[in-house]
């Protein structure tokens, strides 16, 4: 039985997307490349040379994590010019997107029009209504750790189209197998069955499994 990890740091995991440090040789599985907001450096061009090559490789099957971050103390104009080129990347090369967005929802929502592939907010563990207004503008949701024990995030969970969700483990340590057995209980489906529709969604990724 097998457990995809749709964002994880370990570069060792086989069974999921690995999320590439800047300038780090690839592992031999899936991965994904991107410059997080965090990693906005006076170099930026020269990371987006780096990204722009190997994000080609047939192995990198997103971009991201990239997006916005409300927190941190990057200008929010370079910000908003870096997504908006690795949304244009994304594009170009038709994969699909994993953003880290923090307190900045509200803009996600207008630079989702810019793109023309899915797009999918990792780590999600926000207020039911933020979760609602994503998934009305197609935002694909995925879930990591604070889904095995916070409780509103697990009545949004319950009832969330299924073909909108993925399951992540992130940095945080535990094993992704607990995570698919909470979320088939939450929603009263097989393991199988969420196995199985996992798989599908990735398939409308373009990602096989
Ligand atoms: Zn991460």
């Amino acid at each position: 039985m097998e457990f995809f990890d749709f964002h994880h740091h370990d570069f060792n995991k086989k069974n999921g997307i690995y999320n590439l440090k800047l300038n780090e040789i690839p592992p031999a599985n899936y991965f994904s490349a991107g410059i997080h907001p965090q990693d906005i450096s006076p170099n930026f061009e020269e990371d987006f040379l780096w990204l722009k090559t190997i994000s080609k490789s047939e192995n990198c099957v997103a971009i991201g994590e990239c997006g916005l971050d409300g927190l941190i103390d990057i200008d929010e104009n370079l910000q908003n010019e870096i997504f908006q080129k690795q949304i244009e990347l994304a594009n170009e090369l038709q994969k699909p997107i994993i953003i880290h967005c923090v307190r900045r929802f509200p803009h996600l929502l207008h630079f989702k029009k810019k793109a023309k592939v899915p797009m999918i907010v990792h780590g999600f563990n926000k207020r039911k209504t933020v979760g609602e207004d994503l998934l009305k503008h197609q935002f694909c949701l995925s879930f990591g750790k604070s889904a095995l024990y916070n409780v509103n995030l697990q009545d949004f969970l319950k009832e969330i189209p299924i073909d909108k969700l993925f399951l992540e483990s992130d940095s945080a340590d535990f094993e992704i197998k607990d995570l698919y057995y909470k979320i088939a209980e939450l929603k009263g489906y097989k393991i199988e069955y969420i196995q199985e529709k996992t798989k599908e969604n990735l398939k409308n990724l373009q990602i096989y499994i």
